[in-house]
């Protein structure tokens, strides 16, 4: 299948550099330090891949992270296995975090090789809930958090026929039944070297990265990417959540604990040099997201109603969802920091500004550029 360059978000910066010209054709891969090899799998939306890696040892593979289901991808899998991996076997399987780009062969791979899977504990209790909730319908729950957010009866009905759309096949292979359980600060030898757990959250409950002290390289998953900026929403499981915060308090972890010359090597977009750089855009980034939906909330609104403030299409199906789950993340955020409060008025949450230091603060008509629509990482 062709490769397409993805072009989503134009903020993009000089400090932030690419060292690589081109990725890894489908079903190929391509040596990125040593030992270290990028291999792409494609994803069926917007967001059209995945950027997997495999580490060589004396004698086998591990396999980071794993593609989405389905049969695309197995057989790519299939022509790496046969092709790529100079006769030795994968022994360990390594996801990042739960979301089924990442897990979605896991239980394949595990399988084919009789090799285990390695996640974190939150990771891997969540996906295996996840896998289960696609085959449900909704709940009151789901409806409440949702209704409360802004949305009708109508679209929730709507959405409760397009949720079975996600659920597994019956030829996928689930989740394995087992795992060895990953921590952060833990420290891996693979290839020869120390790979050292780093965990982070927002964008996933307890999402692994694994830094080489030796190499400075980081694998960071979805947790640091160059060019788009991962979904942290607050999920209808957790109605109360403040993944915001997670989010900005792992950026400022990762930045106090990598070198400045690490190479990430990311789930989505190219491998890249700038890591600190990154990070302090993204948390620029959502601070000034925060700053807006303030200076919005002057007047009591509802979560949905600010969606415009945020994106510049008129979201729709999943991706409504998605921006909404957004929006009311750093709505959390600010009532966490004591900046707005909510009521709650006819079934719907209302949001207003409470902050005396808003005015001196604001500065309407000089924020970043809307994004599009919300990006499903
Ligand atoms: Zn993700």
């Amino acid at each position: 299948m062709a490769h397409q360059i993805l072009q989503i978000d134009a903020f993009m910066s000089e400090a932030i550099s690419y060292p690589f010209d081109e990725s890894p054709a489908y079903g190929t891969t391509r040596e990125v330090t040593d030992g270290v090899h990028w291999l792409r799998m494609p994803l069926p939306m917007s967001l059209n891949h995945i950027n997997l890696y495999l580490i060589e040892d004396d004698h086998s593979w591990t396999v980071i992270d794993t593609g989405i289901r389905g049969e695309e991808t197995r057989n790519l899998w299939h022509d790496i296995f046969d092709h790529c991996l100079k006769g030795k076997p994968v022994d360990r399987v390594i996801c990042t975090h739960m979301h089924p780009d990442h897990t979605g062969q896991a239980g394949f791979i595990s399988e084919r090789w009789r090799a285990p899977l390695y996640m974190s504990y939150s990771e891997y209790y969540q996906a295996r809930v996840m896998s289960t909730m696609m085959r449900d319908g909704g709940n009151w729950q789901m409806n409440e958090y949702f209704h409360r957010a802004g949305i009708s009866t109508e679209v929730l009905e709507q959405m409760a026929e397009t949720r079975s759309n996600f659920a597994p096949e019956p030829e996928d292979i689930p989740l394995p039944a087992s795992y060895i359980r990953l921590r952060d600060g833990e420290e891996l030898t693979i290839g020869g070297r120390s790979w050292i757990v780093i965990t982070g959250s927002g964008h996933s409950p307890e999402h692994v990265c694994l830094f080489s002290p030796d190499l400075k390289v980081l694998l960071s998953g979805d947790q640091i990417l160059p060019v788009i900026t991962s979904n942290v929403s607050v999920q209808p499981t957790e109605p109360q959540a403040n993944p915001m915060q997670d989010w900005l308090s792992s950026h400022e972890k990762f930045r106090s604990l990598l070198p400045e010359d690490t190479l990430v090597l990311p789930a989505h977009n190219e491998p890249f040099y700038g890591a600190h750089d990154r990070l302090q855009q993204l948390i620029d980034h959502h601070e000034d997201r925060m700053l807006i939906l303030e200076e919005a909330c002057v007047e009591p609104m509802a979560a949905i109603d600010m969606l415009p403030l945020l994106f510049n299409r008129e979201l729709a199906g999943h991706s409504l969802f998605m921006g909404l789950g957004e929006c009311v993340a750093h709505l959390h955020c600010l009532m966490s920091r004591g900046r707005i409060e909510r009521s709650l008025k006819d079934g719907r949450y209302q949001y207003h500004s409470i902050d005396p230091t808003l005015p001196a603060r604001a500065r309407p008509g000089q924020h970043e550029a809307k994004d599009d629509e919300p990006i499903l990482t």
